[in-house]
């Protein structure tokens, strides 16, 4: 799924378990791969250097320029929005925590193609393997407006778990 998607997920368990830090980390890193589970819409990548199904060696061009952008808008766009959905002054580094674990699996995914090594190789062949092979490619707007969906179902799920747990 987007970054954007990804890091709100991960900041909504950061919120409904703010308490230990490391269960949040856990659990964030864990979510990326159930999201990624369920059939949705990516955006593609236009760079060959930074496409880990790919891998070429680096190319310093307008492609990788273009992906940086995109790929820097989408992480930040979710990290801004898992803050300002769920955080208060007294969480607001966990719900960071949570948000960045949650994005974690796919800048690892970067790495692995500088550095095919253990535990990047394994953590690489799980996430292709649990990745939905269904990418809604056909339609971008039902692609969009089907991921803006499972946000609001996530959002809406979160504060009512507040409520519920008050
Ligand atoms: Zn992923």
């Amino acid at each position: 799924m987007t970054l954007t998607a990804h890091a709100i997920v991960g900041g909504a368990i950061a919120s409904i378990i703010p308490k230990d830090p490391a269960i949040v980390f856990c659990a964030a890193f864990a979510s990326h791969f159930l999201v990624d589970a369920i059939p949705h819409f990516d955006i593609s990548l236009t760079s060959a250097s930074v496409n880990p199904n790919i891998g070429a060696p680096m190319k310093y061009d307008k492609a990788l320029f273009r992906d940086f952008l995109v790929i820097g808008a989408d992480a930040l766009l979710g990290i801004v929005l898992a803050i300002f959905l769920f955080s208060s002054p007294q969480t607001f580094w966990v719900i960071l925590l949570g948000a960045c674990a949650g994005i974690l699996p796919d800048a690892l995914q970067f790495l692995y193609v500088r550095f095919r090594h253990e535990p990047l190789i394994s953590l690489q062949r799980f996430h292709r393997w649990i990745h939905t092979r269904n990418h809604l490619k056909d339609s971008v707007l039902v692609g969009i407006s089907s991921q803006v969906l499972f946000l609001l179902v996530v959002v809406a799920f979160t504060y009512w778990s507040y409520w519920w747990t008050r």
